[in-house]
């Protein structure tokens, strides 16, 4: 039943981007959507395979495990249940924070991450352009974040919808207008704080790490408020692979292989 909810949330989600990219972009796209939608949605799909068939379910399970063996921070120290979901909630978006973190930083990882930024627009269907081993290790951190917190089973379901749909949000190329944004951004993460990291600068894409919630960039010290050369004029990318849009599915398997 889980699966059918998250899938019919992502749908939904991913259709009504499209639709609002269609009817009113942010920026002109730089390719043709031919070009890099079937990469992007084709890496989601052998991911989507590759768990469904396999390790898919670790996370609940991990949290249903953690409450029946009273393991885990959440399990031991007693709250109000609508507490320890909210608390579980915040605390998973900052784990996931430091975990892109990390991402960037350790060289090993980013092999893997980089896969993500080498697209070079950035709209809904970058949201879903990961590597599938990048995904399988995210999912044993999500068990270890889990087992460590004791996180309430229901916590671990609203967090993959939240995570999910925060990603697609974040990710669209929609233009949202500016006072919006500003207000929005006191709490979420919209597409312009977003973008920024998937800039070419250096220094902008090592910003702007949240996925969720916009507060840890600015506890820790991470945030750009503005791109340099501004939201339409930035490039999207990475500098050292700014080639065609069209690389293959097989070569962007194999880019954390290679030297
Ligand atoms: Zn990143």
């Amino acid at each position: 039943m889980d699966t059918v909810i998250r899938l019919g949330v992502f749908v939904g989600m991913l259709l009504l981007m499209m639709a609002w990219e269609a009817y009113s972009p942010r920026r002109p796209l730089r390719y043709s959507r031919w070009q890099r939608w079937p990469i992007n949605i084709g890496l989601s799909a052998i991911t989507t395979v590759l768990l469904r068939f396999s390790i898919g379910g670790i996370a609940y399970f991990s949290a249903v495990l953690a409450a029946e063996m009273q393991f885990g921070l959440l399990n031991i120290v007693i709250l109000p249940f609508v507490l320890s979901v909210v608390l579980a909630l915040v605390l998973f978006d900052l784990a996931v924070y430091g975990q892109h973190l990390l991402l960037h930083r350790w060289p090993l990882l980013w092999r893997l991450h980089k896969v993500h930024h080498t697209d070079l627009d950035f709209d809904v269907t970058t949201a879903v352009r990961f590597h599938p081993v990048e995904i399988v290790l995210s999912l044993f951190y999500k068990v270890f974040v889990i087992s460590l917190l004791g996180a309430p089973a229901i916590a671990v379901l609203i967090f993959e919808l939240i995570l999910s749909t925060s990603a697609l949000f974040n990710h669209s190329n929609i233009a949202i207008p500016v006072a919006w944004d500003r207000r929005l951004r006191w709490l979420f993460v919209t597409p312009d704080m977003h973008r920024i990291h998937h800039s070419t600068a250096q220094g902008e894409t090592d910003s702007n790490f949240g996925s969720s919630i916009s507060l840890w960039d600015r506890l820790f010290s991470t945030y750009t408020p503005e791109p340099a050369l501004g939201q339409t004029g930035m490039h999207i990318g990475l500098s050292q692979y700014q080639y065609s849009p069209a690389v293959t599915l097989k070569k962007l398997l194999l880019m954390p292989f290679r030297s």
